[in-house]
């Protein structure tokens, strides 16, 4: 996205300073109302940003409302990860959490008022009649023959559904507006159904479920909300949710506003594909580091501050775009270039022997970040055998090779000037052992005699080194769009995920969860939340250092 197009403000928030201009309202109150049907994902944290920034920037509310009328599909464990989500990512929800189900007896008493204003009929229509009869777009709808009965008729099959006498699929209510209408959602929706289901907050109290579309505006009038704001398919529904607050005895009408989903290259926003991803166990978890979800970025290394700025930089608009994932990964790049400190780690290890270091282990002093001395130093030992990145060797080399070659010199990152002298082979000819020299009078400083030594390689010390898994994630499918596919599962990248035995440097065995380091060269890591230990350190590369992908792709 191009700085002309990054507008401090969006169209939402200009209808908010209108209303408050005009005194239509006094002060803003927004929601963010997941269904808890699993764990978020980084385009829930688009309308997250959008709703409690909204009401931050207010001084305003913002609800955190779990609209969970679907008791099947809907999960204690999904409550549980959301509410942490939403702290994680730097939000607090006014007031106490927020339940559609805590509505649900309010909720029947108005569907009890639309059935006495004669607004609502139970139908006894199967489900496929239903379909049958709804007509579609270029063809009105049909009126149900239920759809006259008496009042008294609607009242009494209603409260049977309720009384769990009806079984499933047998009969529903639904609202009397218009079989003809050209929206299909005006066409007499089902406002409730029969669904013999535990529920995650109510347990068995209900076996009869409103529907969201009944359910979402009455929670917004009942909480008080001024600007409901949700993506952009659900722009027809709006005439539904004007209609049921239009005909229900209610003081508040909030408004409903549309913007334009997240969509992200190379991978699925939506829940149904998310959620069979971690039951065929096509990925570790909802958390695994290749999913878009925020607890996976989490793991994965992304700070809260790195997706906030995402949000910022891609704005809020009614346009549908598809976003890069450069453009996600340039958000957390730009955070931790900043704020990581620098690290040694070898991922792909081959052994060196520095011959004529003779002596004890040195400690080296190292900086932390090479423009931030107020990050400090930390202690790096050098010893005779270190290991160095196997490509980071060549037994021959142009000179555009800044690396290690056979018979050349090279700088080890913080430490001395080495030169191959030698190499050892195994029986199939991969380089078991680098023999060097160094030259002990080029420690932080330029060979004496006026060498010129250009390459630097980073390097761990073989002796006091610490082994370490290191995972490397590329994009999880191979298709920038993968729900395009009749079978996403079938573009599901099986490089996605590279696991590494390599050796990190001994001041990462402390290393804490989450907080990144620039592994030298390597690109950015962390230490992995759920497997890593100071007994068997697990680090997951959160980025690379440069966009490689943006050039793969020209
Ligand atoms: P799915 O259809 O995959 O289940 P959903 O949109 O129904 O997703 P909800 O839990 O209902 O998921 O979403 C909660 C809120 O987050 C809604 O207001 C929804 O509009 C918003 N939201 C969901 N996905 C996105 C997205 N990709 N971009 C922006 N906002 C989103
Ligand atoms: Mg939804």
């Amino acid at each position: 996205m191009s700085d002309s197009e990054a507008r401090p403000t969006n169209f939402i928030r200009q209808i908010i300073d209108a209303d408050l201009a005009s005194g239509k309202h006094t002060s803003v109150h927004t929601r963010f109302p997941p269904e808890p049907n699993g764990y978020l994902h980084i385009g829930h944290a688009k309308s997250i940003c959008l709703n409690f920034g909204i009401a931050q920037d207010y001084q305003g509310q913002c609800n955190l409302r779990f609209d969970d009328t679907n008791p099947e599909k809907e999960d204690i464990e999904y409550v549980e990860s959301i509410k942490n989500d939403v702290n994680w990512l730097g939000f607090e929800w006014s007031g106490e959490i927020c339940y559609s189900s805590n509505y649900f007896d309010k909720l029947y008493g108005f569907a009890i008022e639309l059935i006495n204003k004669g607004l609502a009929y139970v139908d006894e229509l199967s489900p496929e009649q239903m379909r049958e009869y709804r007509g579609n777009l270029t063809e009105p709808g049909k009126n149900s023959p239920y759809r006259d009965r008496s009042v008294e008729e609607n009242l009494q099959q209603f409260e049977k559904m309720k009384n769990g006498e009806i079984e499933e699929g047998k009969m529903c209510l639904r609202a009397k507006i218009d079989m003809a209408s050209p929206f299909m959602v005006m066409r007499d929706p089902v406002i409730y159904r029969v669904r013999f289901a535990n529920h995650h907050q109510t347990g068995d109290k209900w076996c009869i479920y409103p529907m969201y579309d009944f359910t979402h505006c009455i929670s917004d009038a009942l909480e008080g909300i001024t600007h409901s704001i949700c993506t952009l398919e659900f722009m027809d529904n709006r005439r539904l949710y004007d209609w049921v607050l239009d005909n229900i005895t209610i003081d508040c009408k909030p408004h409903q506003y549309e913007f334009s989903r997240l969509n992200l290259e190379y991978t699925v926003m939506s829940k149904r594909k998310l959620n069979q991803l971690v039951t065929d166990k096509l990925v570790s978890g909802w958390d695994d580091p290749r999913m878009p979800t925020i607890s996976g970025l989490r793991r994965r290394g992304f700070t809260s501050a790195s997706i906030r700025e995402f949000c910022k930089r891609i704005g809020v608009t009614k346009q549908e775009n598809t976003i890069e994932m450069g453009s996600l990964e340039s958000c957390i790049r730009d955070d931790l270039n900043e704020n990581a400190p620098r690290a040694m780690a070898v991922l792909d290890p081959v052994k060196l022997v520095i011959e004529n270091f003779t002596g004890d282990a040195e400690t080296l002093t190292v900086s932390n970040h090479p423009n931030k001395p107020e990050m400090g130093t930390r202690e790096v030992p050098f010893t005779r055998e270190v290991w160095i990145e196997r490509e980071d060797f060549r037994e021959e080399a142009n000179k555009k090779y800044k690396r290690l070659v056979l018979g050349k010199e090279v700088r080890l990152r913080g430490a001395y000037v080495i030169k191959a002298e030698r190499i050892e082979k195994d029986a199939e000819g991969n380089i078991t052992t680098i023999f060097c020299t160094y030259d002990n009078e080029t420690l932080g400083q330029n060979p004496t005699d006026g060498r010129k030594v250009k390459g630097v390689i980073h390097w761990v010390s073989a002796e006091a080194g610490i082994p370490a898994e290191i995972r490397l994630y590329d994009r999880l499918f191979t298709v920038p769009n993968p729900a395009a596919e009749d079978d996403f599962v079938s573009v599901i990248n099986p490089e996605s995920l590279t696991v590494m035995q390599g050796f990190v440097e001994p001041s990462l065995k402390t290393a804490k969860a989450e907080k990144a380091f620039q592994f030298e060269r390597m690109g950015y890591f962390c230490a992995d939340n759920k497997d890593s230990s100071a007994e068997n350190l697990v680090f997951n590369r959160t980025v690379g250092l440069r966009d490689t992908w943006a050039k793969i792709g020209d």
